[in-house]
């Protein structure tokens, strides 16, 4: 009886700890994806760019005489329905640790289970299962940096070979068409603006991990936080859609780093921050919905409002966080450092909560991650464990003056700065949709709020709720 594949967050072929393990059955295999409900309610960028990924992964499932069944409906009843009709002996999947994807799991594994069908998953999303990294008394890391100390020298398993082939069914069973699915739907923009930026699938993420190494893991610690320099892997793209793991690029780090790559070790820590978001991710699940310092819930954060509404649409007066935010907007991306001072002028000079911001990313991020988007949110807004203090207010204007010099990234996304718009700024007035108003040409924006009134506001804001 042939095993079905449930592919979800892990569409690769090498280094697969689920796809081995199937081999290993001699059985043949019938590689799945499923659109359930979980899936289709993500955001419109991550749905249109895991499209991309599931089409990519099918076409390399097909080279090797394989294919990616596609069927749309709840996880559990496309399972039982599938198995019924191909006689399937049960299911295996690569686990996911975001407390939707853990109920999902937990039942469909029980109800298989129990009628004596086989249902296994296996690791691989992250470098150590969630539950295995322990501070000494039994608990888990709420501090990064000895959360990177317990984890930084630990033995990584070598990287699985790719299979060459996986063995077919007597007969496929039916799929739906991916087109038919229409994930990029909901990308109001229209998916072309954003294609540019993108590297789909298991080839390019590798060659993205090469580039790196071979050519900027030296310069990395210096030149990361310069959001104008191509100095930083963008695997986080490819890392949300399993399109590589992060056993891969541990390795190549850590190789480049025994070869004396000067930032290879901190590019090591960043891929540990990903471990750490998925490691506070398992043990406190409402990280991505309430504050994690129940002290911040007296804190008067405001809801959606018109400044947030400006800040969405790149428009607050602010160069830096407008070129943020319409990087994102234009390219389904943003510069690390672009974040973090996106975020705190939503949360501290607009004093809006970070669940305003949070949602917005992860409707506009082909990198969305559960995880990181959340730990990001409440590390900038102080809610979040191990964050910045709330009185270390980002000031955009000083982080432009020391991170974007030259205002090249400024002039790259906002028009209205540049002498000679480029093409990324002038796409956005085409990418907007029609309602928001916007026309190339219009002069820039007066400041939302001056900055150092912004900032004084929050910090009596915080003094209040401290008192
Ligand atoms: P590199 O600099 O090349 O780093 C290598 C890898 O390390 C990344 O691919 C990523 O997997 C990991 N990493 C690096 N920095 C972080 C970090 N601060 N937290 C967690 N992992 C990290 N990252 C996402 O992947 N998805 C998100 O939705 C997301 N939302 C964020 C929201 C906010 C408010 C903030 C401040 C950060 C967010 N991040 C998110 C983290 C970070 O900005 C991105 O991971 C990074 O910009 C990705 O670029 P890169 O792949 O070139 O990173």
């Amino acid at each position: 009886a042939p095993l079905i594949l449930w592919f979800r967050r892990d569409l690769r072929l090498a280094d697969h700890p689920m796809l081995t393990a199937a081999r290993s059955t001699g059985r043949p295999l019938i590689p799945l994806f499923i659109l359930d409900p979980e899936t289709e309610a993500i955001g419109a960028a991550p749905k249109w760019r895991w499209g991309l990924s599931i089409a990519d992964f099918a076409a390399r499932l097909g080279a090797m005489g394989s294919r990616l069944t596609l069927r749309r409906g709840r996880a559990l009843e496309v399972l039982q329905s599938l198995a019924a009709e191909t006689g399937a002996a049960g299911v295996m999947w690569s686990r996911a640790y975001d407390p939707v994807s853990k109920a999902r799991d937990t039942a469909v594994k029980s109800a298989l289970r129990q009628r004596g069908a086989l249902a296994e998953s296996h690791p691989g999303f992250v470098l150590h299962e969630p539950w295995t990294v322990e501070t000494g008394q039994g608990g888990f890391y709420r501090v990064y940096t000895p959360y990177w100390k317990a984890v930084k020298d630990r033995p990584v398993p070598p990287a699985l070979p790719a299979p060459d082939r996986l063995p077919a069914p007597q007969s496929w069973p039916r799929s739906d068409l991916l087109d038919d699915w229409a994930m990029g739907a909901a990308m109001r923009r229209g998916a072309p603006i954003c294609l540019p930026y993108q590297a789909v699938g298991e080839a390019a993420a590798m060659a993205r991990l090469e580039r790196f190494i071979a050519s900027r893991a030296d310069a990395y610690k210096a030149e990361r936080d310069f959001p104008d320099r191509e100095a930083t892997s963008r695997l986080s793209e490819n890392l949300t859609y399993g399109e590589i793991s992060p056993r891969q690029i541990w390795h190549a780090g850590f190789r480049a780093m025994q070869q004396g790559a000067a930032g290879a070790e901190h590019f090591l820590k960043e891929l540990v921050w990903r471990e750490f978001a998925w490691h506070l991710m398992h043990h406190t699940p409402e990280i991505a919905t309430s504050n994690w310092r129940e002290e911040w819930n007296a804190f008067p954060w405001r809801d959606d409002n018109p400044q947030a509404e400006a800040w969405r649409r790149g428009m607050t007066g602010e160069p830096f966080v407008d070129a943020a935010m319409r990087e994102m907007y234009v390219t389904g991306t943003m510069h690390n450092r672009a974040r973090m001072i996106a975020a705190s002028y939503l949360t501290k000079h607009l004093m809006t909560h970070w669940k305003v911001g949070l949602d917005w990313f992860a409707d506009c991020l082909t990198d969305w991650d559960p995880a990181a988007n959340a730990m990001g949110w409440q590390w900038v807004a102080g809610s979040g464990p191990d964050a910045a203090p709330y009185f270390r207010i980002f000031n955009p204007a000083g982080q432009a003056d020391r991170f974007d010099p030259d205002r090249r990234y400024i002039h790259r996304f906002v028009a209205e700065l540049a002498r000679l718009p480029g093409g990324a700024a002038r796409a956005y007035f085409n990418a907007v949709p029609r309602s928001w108003g916007l026309a190339e040409g219009r002069p820039y924006p007066t400041p939302l709020i001056a900055l150092e009134a912004g900032r004084e506001r929050a910090l009596a804001a915080y003094a209040e709720r401290n008192a």
